[in-house]
């Protein structure tokens, strides 16, 4: 595997890829790292959901995968975001949400580095060390979570709830439940999250890759963020 030194840090188009359990924060912080650096995000959740809408047998399938909270298959998954990568990297590079998950697709993200000639990924880790209890805590978030059915804004029942009742503030669009946001749906994405995890650290721990606690407010842990993934310059001077 490749070693990412200060060197290659340093090139124009990076990558910083988020691994993390579901709720553990990959969406908060890639979104908000995107802003920070300027670098597009591209989350394999929201391209996935928004495929699944169609009305093809293709949109059908999806939907009930995601409703069951398992795994979108490897060759679709890597199909969909290679066309997108091979576009976006050489620009700016990207920072990816959800991908890779597997350690196929670990390797379609090499392959695809190893043609445009960009270095390995920066591997954020979003890890939850109170176990069971943060765990607990998460999927009662996630099952308070809503979202805007027009802009995608996001709100909570309990953390946050719209001053509107069920509507947006923004813009009076319904506030939905995400299908995969019950309980039991969680768990199960919590278990494949447990299966495909381990994996994924074997493979990129000899690399560049960071361990955070997620467990902590979102601002202490986006600190700890940029100063692992922020500009070269910065992390050099780290
Ligand atoms: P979370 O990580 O919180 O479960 P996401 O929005 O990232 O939420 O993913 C939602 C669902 O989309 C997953 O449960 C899975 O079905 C599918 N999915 C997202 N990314 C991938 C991927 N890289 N490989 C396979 N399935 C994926």
């Amino acid at each position: 595997m490749r070693r990412v030194g200060g060197k290659s840090r340093q090139s124009a188009s990076r990558v910083i890829l988020f691994l993390g359990a579901p709720g553990s924060g990959k969406g908060t912080q890639s979104s908000w790292l995107s802003g920070q650096l300027g670098i597009p995000s591209l989350s394999t959740g929201d391209m996935l959901r928004a495929e699944s809408k169609r009305n093809t047998a293709a949109g059908l399938k999806l939907r009930k995968i995601l409703a069951s909270g398992s795994l979108v298959d490897d060759e679709m998954v890597c199909q969909a975001v290679s066309s997108r990568l091979r576009l976006e990297l050489p620009a700016r590079g990207i920072i990816l949400d959800g991908f890779p998950r597997t350690l196929r697709q670990a390797e379609c993200l090499d392959r695809i580095l190893s043609d445009l000639g960009i270095a390995g990924p920066v591997v954020v880790h979003l890890d939850l060390p109170n176990g069971d209890v943060s765990r607990e805590r998460l999927i009662s978030r996630m099952t308070a979570r809503r979202q805007c059915g027009v802009c995608g804004s996001i709100y909570n029942l309990m953390s946050r709830p719209s001053s509107l009742g069920m509507l947006c503030e923004k813009d009076g669009g319904v506030l939905l439940q995400r299908e995969d946001d019950q309980e039991a749906v969680i768990r199960r994405r919590f278990t494949e999250f447990d299966l495909s995890c381990a994996p994924l650290v074997e493979y990129y721990k000899r690399a560049d890759y960071h361990r955070v606690d997620g467990d902590r407010d979102t601002e202490v842990v986006a600190a700890e963020v940029l100063a692992i993934a922020g500009p070269a310059e910065t992390s050099a001077a780290a």
